[in-house]
């Protein structure tokens, strides 16, 4: 198959049209790669079964791993999930203070909804996206729209069109391409529920570009990310996943680095400027953030970077510096950990 690739910038004149005309294929049942703040999606029409199980196949996905639904806007979530009275004014607030944006509530569903988006659990994701061609699809083709990350299963989520055509080309009609994405990591997956005291509060399923300080201003956070993946509910939360096919391992920036003769290095680092990236032994240095270091920045350009070093052809190994676990390091040291995990190499 052919994948036409389309470029838009968003708010231009033509994209109502194109809205209408990727809708239309979403309708027939056809998938579509579109642009998100987070990484690109691979979109079907959540309510068609048969479309959304052509998702599955085309990634190599597991049938147990669920998919989130996008809609164009809060109300909209009404049409595929039940908000339980206990948690509706929570879920109102966190509606207001996160989305549009890359948060997505986990609610008990509604029978409209296909098992096969939800791997028959019965709650349902839900996520208003602040991108506006997603919205704009969303709203054009008068469904939710389901979307996992635009690659293979298993591998680096795209943050590039071009990123998308590497992983999928061929076997999808379409991608719009919108540039690059501005968060550069998956959302942050929250789940409302009650404290031992039956006040609302949320556990986090997933670390992502809403970080836990964010969310403590609305209300209390549960349980901490880990004990979640001891219990996973999708390979999402697996140890290893969101893997380059190199060896990456996690080091210590102030650390000395013993390299393996005749194993070929490359560095991730988050400024370029620690002891660890002073060392002679790398092949490619590729910092973050370089300079000050800004978290946001490191953020946008992790997948991108990973991805790079993968191609490499004179690297053989990727080691990346442990990033400071506050704000967006904590989701960035997520995916890091299972990247890590999916490739250890026996010593
Ligand atoms: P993505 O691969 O970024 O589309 O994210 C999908 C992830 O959302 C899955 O791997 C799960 O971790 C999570 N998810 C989706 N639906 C549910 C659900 N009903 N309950 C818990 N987690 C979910
Ligand atoms: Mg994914």
């Amino acid at each position: 198959m052919d994948t036409r690739v389309i470029q838009l910038e968003p708010g231009n004149a033509k994209s109502t049209a194109l809205y209408r005309d990727v809708a239309r294929l979403l309708s027939e049942g056809r998938l579509v790669a579109l642009p998100t703040e987070t990484v690109y999606g691979l979109a079907a029409d959540a309510l068609n079964e048969a479309a959304v199980a052509e998702i599955f196949a085309v990634k190599d996905r597991p049938r147990f791993d669920p998919l989130i639904c996008h809609l164009p806007d809060a109300r909209s979530i009404e049409t595929i999930a039940e908000i339980p009275a206990d948690v509706h004014g929570l879920v109102n607030k966190l509606a207001e203070n996160f989305w549009p944006g890359p948060m997505t509530l986990i609610l008990p569903r509604k029978s409209c909804v296909p098992d096969i988006v939800t791997s028959g659990l019965p709650t349902v994701a839900c996520r208003v996206p602040q991108h506006e061609v997603m919205r704009g699809v969303a709203k054009a083709l008068g469904h939710p729209i389901a979307a996992p990350s635009a690659n293979r299963f298993g591998h680096i989520s795209p943050t590039s069109a071009a990123a998308v055509q590497k992983e999928l080309g061929g076997r999808i009609p379409l991608i719009v391409d919108a540039g690059a994405c501005s968060e550069g990591l998956e959302s942050t997956i929250l789940r409302p529920c009650l404290d031992e005291k039956g006040k609302p509060a949320v556990e986090i399923l997933r670390q992502g570009p809403v970080t836990v300080e964010q969310i403590r201003t609305v209300c209390r956070v549960l349980k901490p990310v880990r004990e979640a993946q001891k219990n996973p509910v999708a390979p999402g939360q697996l140890p290893s996943h969101y893997a380059p096919a190199k060896p990456l391992s996690l080091h210590d920036p102030k650390k000395l680095f013993t390299p393996q003769p005749g194993v070929r290095y490359g560095l991730i680092s988050y400024r370029g400027d620690s002891p660890l990236a002073k060392q002679e032994n790398w092949q490619n240095i590729t910092a973050l953030s370089p300079g000050s270091g800004r978290l946001a920045e490191a953020a946008v350009r992790l997948f991108a970077v990973m991805r790079a070093m993968d191609e490499r052809e004179d690297i053989d190994r990727i080691i990346a510096e442990e990033l400071p676990e506050t704000g967006l390091g904590r989701a960035m040291m997520d995916r890091l950990r299972r990247a890590a995990a999916a490739n250890t190499l026996p010593d």
